[in-house]
Formats: C-alpha cells, structure tokens, sequence
C-alpha cells in the first residue's frame, strides 16, 4: 500500500509542459533550467501559490537567471571536501551533518545543495550508510548529528526504522537532529505513525524550515502539534531571499506565527554564496536592520541568531547589529531604542 503523502508526491509538477498547463503559459524557456537543475511543485505547495511571481512561486518556480550566475560556488560550504565517508559532513569537532537521502518533497530554487539534490549526481544507498555509522561509531567526539539531505522525512517509515535504530545504537551519539522542511512543503507526511516511530529515538529535536507566513498553513499546524505532542523540540530555519521574505514585516509576522504552531525560530540564515542562487541573495545589512527590528521589539522567543555560513566551511558565524559604543571600566551600550545606557564594568 501506497501511503497518501508519497501518492501525492507522484503528481508533482516535474516538467515545463504541465507548469503550462497548470498556470496557462508557456514556460519551455524553463526547459534547460530544469535540466540543470529538477523541479518538483507538490499538489499542495503549488496550491499555496497565489499569483506567478509571489514569495512561494519565487521558492518553487525555476527561473532562467539560475542559469547566469557566474558569481557563485557550486559548492559553497565545502561540504564535499569536508566528508571523510560519503555523505557525511564533518566541519566542526562535536557534530555531523549526515545526508540520508537525495529527494525532497519539493526542489527549492535556492537550494544550497542544488548541485546535487533530486539528481543521480547524489547517491545513498544503505550500504553508503553504514559507513557513515561506521565513522560515528569510531569519532566518539561527534555527540550531535544532523540528519538531513535532501529531506529525511522523504524516506519510507521502515528506512526511517532502520536508521534510526542504527544511529541510536552508537552510544557516542548523545543527540539525533533531523532537518525536514516536510512540516512547510508536504505536512500531510507527518502522519501520526510517523510521530509514534521518532518518539522512540529520543533526545531528538527536529529543524524545518518555513520562509514565509503563507506557509504557515492549517495543514502546517496540525504536522507540528502531531511531531511536539511527540514530545520532539521544534525549531526553525529561515533563509533570507529576495522578492520572498527580506523585509522586517514578513519576517516578524513570520516569527510570530512559528510560535503559535509551536515551533521556536533557531537562524535567520544570509543566504549562502550557491551556483544558480545568486538571485536570491541579499545584502548583510538588510539581514542586520532586520534584526534591529525584532530585538527588543518583540518576544527574545521569537528572535533567531543571524549567521552566515562562510563560503569555503568556515561554518555559521552569527551576525548581530551593534549594540556596544565602548568597552573599558564602564561599557556603554546603546538600547533597542537607541537610548544610551551604561553598565559599570569595574569589579572592585
Ligand atoms: C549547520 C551545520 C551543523 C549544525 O550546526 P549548529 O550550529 O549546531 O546548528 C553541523 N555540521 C554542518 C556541516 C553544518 O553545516
Ligand atoms: S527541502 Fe531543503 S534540501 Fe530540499 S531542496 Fe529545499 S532547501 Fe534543499
């Protein structure tokens, strides 16, 4: 038996023709960009598209200028220089980033790893799996690991099983991670089965990843009470992209409507230097005055670490407007209000 979610991932949009059809237009321009790099437009994302050119249709919609970009790195993290074991990323001492799968529930335009993702140029089998657990089994530093991919949550239930009980069995791993951006592109794949199946492997925190309020759905909602009624910390990773989400009102409204569903903001990504995304990229600043909007203004809850990760994997360096005017035996610092204050920095 089919399950329903993997029946609609089946009738994805894939191809130019059935975009045309869809939003009645021709888009065989998109052809040799598809070819580049896969689309795929679930049923229910593409249902959240309200008009050609919005900040979904921007995230899901292939665009010629992927194509132009002559600016940025097909690698920009490092991320294959940086695995010792195929598909494991080790960066930095404690943690690994392991990427379980190639497919996603939908293929976002600005994908850091769209050199490979939904492509034959990314391959896991369990085979290469088991020497990643192989390399956590003899890395005893590595205390967190970040399943990720593509989307975890793109596997089969008994794949998930499988490994999980792998990785839970290596007693060096104190904390599974899962990336997933399934609560925000495919939420219906968040079946109450699957909530019961990651419960058992706890500590296990999962990160999604929603970019912009429209997409935080009634659907959405229910995919995230079923995985915190797991009892499973839910955070969230936003990355900042032109045209969609870079102005301090969406991200605030998008902030806020995280924590009603529960889900606590963790970065506020600058989006990262990738081949084929150069569009979608902003200044540093925006990303800073942005940040002077939320802190103080609003709930420290709703307040994500701004970071950029640096191009070549010199890893997330966070980012923080400046609130500090001197430092010596007084500090003195400016306020959210841009009030002076000072604190008296001298112990004696
Ligand atoms: C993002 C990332 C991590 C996790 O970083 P945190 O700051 O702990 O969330 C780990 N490894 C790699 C390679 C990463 O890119
Ligand atoms: S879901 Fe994540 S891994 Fe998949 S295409 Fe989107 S950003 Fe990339």
């Amino acid at each position: 038996m089919i399950p329903p979610w993997q029946r609609l991932l089946t009738r994805s949009i894939t191809t130019p023709e059935q975009l045309g059809r869809h939003f009645g237009h021709d888009f065989s321009v998109l052809a040799p960009v598809i070819e580049q790099f896969p689309m795929r437009i679930n049923p229910y994302y593409l249902g959240l598209i309200k008009a050609p050119g919005d900040p979904l249709w921007r995230q899901a919609v292939p665009d010629p200028r992927e194509l132009d970009d002559r600016v940025c790195l097909v690698d920009p993290l490092d991320e294959e220089n940086r695995s010792p074991v195929e598909n494991l990323v080790h960066t930095y001492p404690d943690r690994a980033l392991f990427l379980v799968t190639n497919q996603c529930a939908m293929y976002c335009r600005f994908c850091t790893r769209k050199r490979k993702v939904g492509t034959p140029r990314m391959l896991v089998n369990r085979g290469i799996m088991q020497e990643a657990f192989a390399y956590l089994r003899k890395n005893k530093q590595i205390r967190d690991v970040l399943v990720s991919g593509g989307d975890p949550l793109l596997l089969s239930d008994e794949t998930l099983v499988w490994l999980l009980d792998n990785l839970r069995a290596i007693p060096s791993v104190q904390i599974i991670r899962i990336g997933s951006r399934v609560p925000c592109t495919l939420p219906m794949r968040v079946t109450t089965r699957l909530a019961a199946i990651l419960k058992r492997y706890h500590p296990l925190y999962l990160n999604t990843h929603f970019n912009h309020p429209d997409e935080i759905t009634p659907e959405a909602a229910k995919a995230c009470a079923r995985l915190a009624g797991a009892g499973i910390p839910l955070g969230n990773q936003t990355v900042l992209l032109r045209g969609v989400n870079d102005n301090a009102a969406t991200i605030t409204e998008l902030m806020h409507r995280l924590l009603m569903i529960r889900v606590k903001p963790y970065y506020l990504f600058q989006g990262d230097m990738t081949r084929g995304a150069n569009h979608f990229r902003t200044r540093v600043e925006t990303g800073l005055e942005i940040m002077r909007t939320l802190i103080g203004h609003t709930s420290g809850l709703a307040v994500p670490t701004f970071a950029v990760d640096a191009p070549g994997g010199g890893g997330k360096i966070p980012l923080s407007p400046n609130y500090l005017t001197s430092l010596g035996k007084t500090v003195s610092l400016t306020n959210y209000l841009g009030a002076p204050c000072s604190y008296h920095n001298d112990l004696d």
